[in-house]
């Protein structure tokens, strides 16, 4: 079976001689279909270097990135930009959600970003908030909604284009530790239900309880199982 994401060898400094910061030394990682794994790490462990460089966001120095087939690595920037557009979800710490649009249009945003046909988009948008428990807040605006909600939007947004592999980086960082755990149940769902991978950053301790597998991040290096 083809890993949902796999890369080998990231390297991405910052900075050169004396004051040269190694944010990724050396990086090898293997995400399966179904699989949420947990990468934990301290502040400036190098953990959003990371992310950016496997989802696309950044282009590593050295090593190579396969999305199921694709090597994002070698791809022309067009190319990596659909490729995220279809194929991978992101989520944020800090939610990233437009102000100005409700729930419901926030979800809508990737679809129309893709070309969705309206009447699709209406019933996908229906789902996707239904499957984040939010079909009841489809006119609120991210203010009118608390950080667990607000998150939980960020994540029907994320699934709009039914991706392989969700990337979320610090997805809990900004929630109370009860919601905190609600968020990493949803995240948790998705792999077991939908069969979507998932690659969750975090320095909470008390979430990697919900990983297959949880791997440790110090200056840039791995430890753990790749
Ligand atoms: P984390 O997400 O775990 O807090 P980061 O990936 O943000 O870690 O940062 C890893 C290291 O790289 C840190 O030492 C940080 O200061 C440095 N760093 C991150 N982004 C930049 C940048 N754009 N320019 C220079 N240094 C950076
Ligand atoms: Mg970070």
């Amino acid at each position: 079976m083809t890993a949902a994401l796999r890369a080998t060898g990231i390297e991405k400094t910052y900075g050169q001689g004396t004051t040269a910061v190694h944010a990724c030394a050396g990086i090898d990682l293997q995400v399966d279909a179904g699989e949420l794994l947990v990468i934990r790490g301290r502040s400036g462990s190098g953990k959003t270097t990371l992310l950016n460089c496997l989802g696309g966001l950044d282009r590593p120095d050295a090593g190579q990135v396969w999305i199921g087939e694709h090597e994002l690595t070698a791809m022309r920037e067009a190319d990596r930009v659909e490729l995220r557009q279809r194929h991978l979800g992101f989520v944020f710490q800090g939610f990233g959600l437009l102000p100005m649009l409700t729930a419901a249009e926030n979800v809508e945003v990737p679809l129309r970003i893709v070309g969705t046909p309206a009447d699709l988009r209406d019933a996908r948008v229906a789902e996707l908030l239904d499957l984040v428990g939010l079909s009841g807040h489809r006119d609120q605006r991210p203010g009118e909604l608390s950080g667990g909600q607000q998150q939980r939007v960020g994540i029907a947004r994320a699934l709009a284009n039914e991706p392989q592999l969700l990337i979320a980086d610090e997805p809990t960082g900004q929630l109370d530790a009860h919601t905190a755990a609600s968020v990493m149940d949803l995240l948790r769902s998705l792999t077991t239900q939908r069969g979507v991978a998932v690659l969750v950053t975090t320095h909470d301790p008390l979430l990697a309880g919900r990983a297959d597998r949880v791997l440790q991040l110090h200056d840039g290096a791995l430890a753990g199982t790749p």
